[in-house]
């Protein structure tokens, strides 16, 4: 038997959540797009999403943030305000593997301060999905995938309620007045064979150098960026100095920067390391399966479809593991 929230008290817990910061979940913007944003009403949340358009990395990597600010007298420092305490409600595995990416890459070894304010705001609901066409994830249909204090499998009639840390126990504790005991029918873990194919292409060390493919992508690539800028565990950064109007007071910056820009591989002299656009799409995707599986065991795509979802031109880097171009135009 486990801790059950039947769907009539879902309101409740959105109301006992307000008790660890203000709670933002998935919603229908006026622009029409599926986005994260405050919510205290059961009746705003669509729960039935599949994906939003950005990734809830902005809320741990702001598209723009100061990381220091300067001054003559104290030099550099870093910003010594919290951040307001922020509840993620009804975050998919695929976007909690996304977070636990990021974890790993800014808070394992030198930990970066401003990304470590930013998680320690945060309170992470988890909640199962339902794929479409463009997800290949390998993490749906897990009871309780990384990276959430409380995870919610959603069945016609409420919610089995799986606590992920101590203070999603917390939470389950603070709210046991709101769940019943159910036996769970038991979830078959889905997992896509294109996660499988990817894994074993990886595993081989295919980097697929002579693929006609690489030159057909090339050919209408836009270089617009949006499948990094969507993309939930890209993080390539510029950092900017910004100076006060007094000239004295200065901020250094940090904001989101894209390897499909041909300015993000310039250096000085002139000199370029990516200069054609099919250099710039492999470095994105061997980054993305191989320059971190190297390094740490895993890949960095974790199969939540944006990329695949938003490409205007409908590339799908994903078909080098397929063999094929499905060429959705
Ligand atoms: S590469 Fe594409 S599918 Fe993979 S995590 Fe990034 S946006 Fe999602
Ligand atoms: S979204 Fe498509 S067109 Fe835009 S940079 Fe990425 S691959 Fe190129």
């Amino acid at each position: 038997m486990r801790p059950f929230l039947p769907e009539e008290r879902l309101g409740s817990l959105l109301a006992l959540l307000g008790h660890w910061g203000e709670v933002y979940g998935p919603v229908t913007t006026g622009d029409g797009v599926t986005a994260f944003r405050p919510v205290s009403d059961p009746g705003q949340l669509r729960l039935e999403y599949r994906r939003t358009l950005i990734p809830p990395k902005r809320f741990l990597l702001p598209p723009r943030e100061t990381i220091l600010t300067y001054s003559p007298d104290a030099g550099y420092q870093p910003l010594d305000t919290a951040q307001p305490a922020l509840v993620l409600f009804g975050l998919h595995p695929c976007d909690l593997q996304g977070i636990a990416y990021l974890d790993r890459v800014f808070l394992e070894g030198v930990v970066d301060t401003s990304y470590r304010r930013n998680r320690q705001a945060l309170t992470i609901i988890g909640l199962s999905c339902e794929p479409d066409e463009f997800c290949f994830c390998g993490a749906a249909g897990a009871d309780l995938p990384a990276g959430c204090d409380l995870f919610l499998q959603r069945t016609p009639a409420g919610f089995f309620v799986t606590a992920g840390t101590m203070k999603g126990e917390e939470i389950c504790d603070r709210s046991a007045q709101l769940f019943t005991l159910r036996q769970p029918a038991g979830t078959t873990p889905w997992h896509h064979p294109l996660a499988d194919a990817i894994c074993r292409g990886c595993a081989a060390g295919e980097t697929f150098p002579d693929n006609p493919l690489w030159d057909r992508f090339a050919e209408r690539c836009l270089g617009c960026g949006a499948c990094s800028a969507c993309c939930p565990t890209c993080y390539c950064y510029d950092v900017l100095e910004q100076g006060g109007l007094d000239g004295q007071a200065a901020e250094r910056l940090r904001e989101w920067d894209n390897c499909l820009f041909k300015s993000h591989g310039e250096v000085a002299g002139g000199v370029n390391f990516r200069r054609s656009r099919r250099e710039r799409l492999q470095y994105r995707f061997l980054h993305k399966y191989y320059g971190f599986g190297a390094l740490r065991g895993v890949i960095s795509c974790v199969g939540c479809g944006r990329c695949r979802a938003v490409c205007p031109v409908e590339i799908d880097l994903a078909a080098l593991f397929e063999g094929e171009d499905h060429d959705r135009q």
